[in-house]
C-alpha cells in the first residue's frame, strides 16, 4: 500500500487507536480472529483469571476439554487437537492425510492460503500446476513438486488433475469461502463436486476453516453449505485473539495421531490455558443473535458500499459471506485468483489511504477480505459507507499513492 505502516496502541470494540492517538473503525479484526469486538470484557476477564492460575502447565487441563467440547459440538467432528496457529494445524493435517492415504501429493487452489508451509505456498498459474515450481524463495523444488494447484470454483480443473495423478493425491485442501484473495464465495455446485471427486478418488477433503470457522455460521462454512469434510483445520476465532489453531475429524483418522497412532505432532504451548480460556469465552457467546447481528451489519455494509460505488461511477464488485466482505474494482464478479489479480489494485491502494485519512482501517491489500465483528453497529457501518463514498470520489481519477 506504500506509506508507513501504522502502529497501534490499543483496541476496543470496533475501534483501533494508533500510537499517535488517532482512532479508526477497524475492518481487519486481527485478520478475522476478533469476532465479539476488541478487548471484550468476558475475554479479558477469562484470560486474566486463567493467567492468575499459571500461564502454562505442559500437561492436560480442564480448559482444553471445555473448549474441545464446544468445538466438537459445533463442527460435528469426533476429535479435535489444539495447536498454536492455523499454520501448525495445516502442517499436522497434511502429515495425517499423507499417513492415512499412503499418498504424497496434495491439491490446493490458486489464491487459497493455508499457512506459511513449504508444500502449500505454490499458488498460481499453469507453470506452477505443471512443474510445481516453488512460489516462495527457500522452498525446495521437491517439496513444491508434490503440490498440484487448481483454479478456484473450477471442479473440472480438479477432475483433470486427479485423473492425471491417479491414486496419488492424498488430500484436497480448500478454503470453503476464499478469503485470502479478497472474498470469493464458492459457486453453486463447486463444493458438492469436490466431495464427489474426493470420494471417487480416495482423496481426503480437508476444509480449512481458519477464517470461516465459527464466523460465517455457528458451525462454520461446512454447516452453512452442508459440506462433509474428512478433516477440518481451524484457527483465529477459536482462540479469541490468542494464538490457537486446531484440527479435527473422524475418530479413525484422528486416532492415527500420537500417542494413540504413528503420526507425530506436538507443541510445548498447545492447549495453552490462556488461549483455551479466551477461545471458550468467545465461542460460548457466539449465540444466534450474534450471527444475526453480523448478518445485519454485513448486509447493510454490502448494500451501502455498492450504492456508493454506483454513485461515484466506479465499477465495483462487493462480495460477501456473512461478516466477511470485500470490494473489487472491476466490471464483473470475481470467481478465481486470476480474476482477483486482474482488478484495479492501484485504485484500491489510493482508496485505502483516503479511508485512513477518514478514520477507516481496511486490510492493507486489495487481495484480503475485510472482517466485521459484533461491535460494528449500524452507525459505524453508515459512517464507513459515507467515508467510502467520499474517498472514492476523491481517488477515482487516478494519481499517486499517498505517502503518510
Ligand atoms: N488458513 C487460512 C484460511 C488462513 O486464512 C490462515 C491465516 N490467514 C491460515 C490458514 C494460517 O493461520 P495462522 O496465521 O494462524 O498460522
Amino acid at each position: 500500500m506504500g506509506g508507513t505502516p501504522l502502529y497501534f496502541a490499543k483496541a476496543k470494540g470496533a475501534t483501533l487507536t494508533d500510537a499517535d492517538g488517532r482512532e479508526y473503525i477497524d475492518y481487519v479484526s486481527s485478520w478475522g480472529a476478533i469476532i465479539l469486538g476488541h478487548a471484550h470484557e468476558a475475554v479479558t476477564e477469562a484470560v486474566a483469571e486463567a493467567a492468575s492460575r499459571g500461564t502454562s502447565y505442559g500437561a492436560p487441563h480442564e480448559g482444553e476439554i471445555t473448549l474441545a467440547r464446544e468445538v466438537i459440538a459445533r463442527k460435528g467432528i469426533d476429535r479435535v487437537r489444539f495447536t498454536n496457529s492455523g499454520t501448525e494445524a495445516s502442517l499436522a493435517v497434511v502429515r495425517l492425510a499423507r499417513a492415512a492415504t499412503g499418498r504424497t501429493k496434495l491439491l490446493k487452489f490458486e489464491g487459497n492460503y493455508h499457512g506459511a508451509i513449504d508444500s502449500l505456498l505454490a499458488k498460481a498459474g499453469s507453470g506452477v500446476a505443471t512443474f510445481g515450481l516453488p512460489d516462495s524463495a527457500g522452498v525446495p523444488a521437491d517439496s513444491a513438486r508434490t503440490t498440484l494447484t487448481a483454479r478456484y470454483n473450477d471442479a473440472e480443473d480438479v477432475r483433470r488433475l486427479l485423473e492425471a495423478n491417479p491414486g496419488e493425491v492424498a488430500a484436497i485442501l480448500l478454503e470453503p469461502v476464499a478469503g485470502n484473495m479478497g472474498l470469493v464465495p464458492p459457486e453453486s455446485g463447486f463444493l458438492e463436486s469436490l466431495r464427489q471427486l474426493c470420494d471417487a478418488h480416495g482423496t481426503l477433503l480437508v476444509v480449512d476453516e481458519v477464517m470461516t470457522g465459527f464466523r460465517v455460521a455457528r458451525g462454520g462454512a461446512t454447516e452453512l453449505f452442508g459440506l462433509r469434510p474428512d478433516l477440518v483445520v481451524m484457527g483465529k476465532v477459536i482462540g479469541g485473539g490468542l494464538p490457537v489453531g486446531a484440527y479435527g475429524g473422524r475418530r479413525e483418522l484422528m486416532e492415527m495421531v500420537a500417542p494413540l497412532g504413528p503420526v507425530y505432532q506436538a507443541g510445548t504451548l498447545s492447549g495453552n490455558p490462556l488461549a483455551m480460556a479466551a477461545g471458550h469465552a468467545v465461542l460460548s457467546r457466539l449465540t444466534p443473535s450474534v450471527y444475526s447481528h453480523l448478518e445485519l451489519v454485513g448486509q447493510r455494509l454490502e448494500a451501502g458500499l455498492r450504492q456508493a460505488a454506483v454513485s461515484a461511477g466506479v465499477p465495483a464488485q462487493v462480495q460477501r459471506v456473512g461478516s466477511m466482505i470485500s470490494v473489487f474494482f472491476t466490471e464483473s464478479p470475481v470467481r478465481d485468483f486470476e480474476g482477483a489479480q486482474g482488478t484495479d489494485k492501484a485504485l484500491f491502494g489510493r482508496l485505502f489511504h483516503a479511508l485512513l485519512r477518514r478514520g477507516v482501517y481496511l486490510p492493507p491489500s486489495a487481495l484480503e477480505a475485510w472482517f466485521l465483528n459484533a461491535a460494528h453497529t449500524v452507525e459505524t457501518v453508515d459512517r464507513t459507507v459515507e467515508a467510502f463514498g467520499a474517498a472514492l470520489r476523491e481517488v477515482r481519477q487516478g494519481g499517486h499513492v499517498e505517502k503518510r
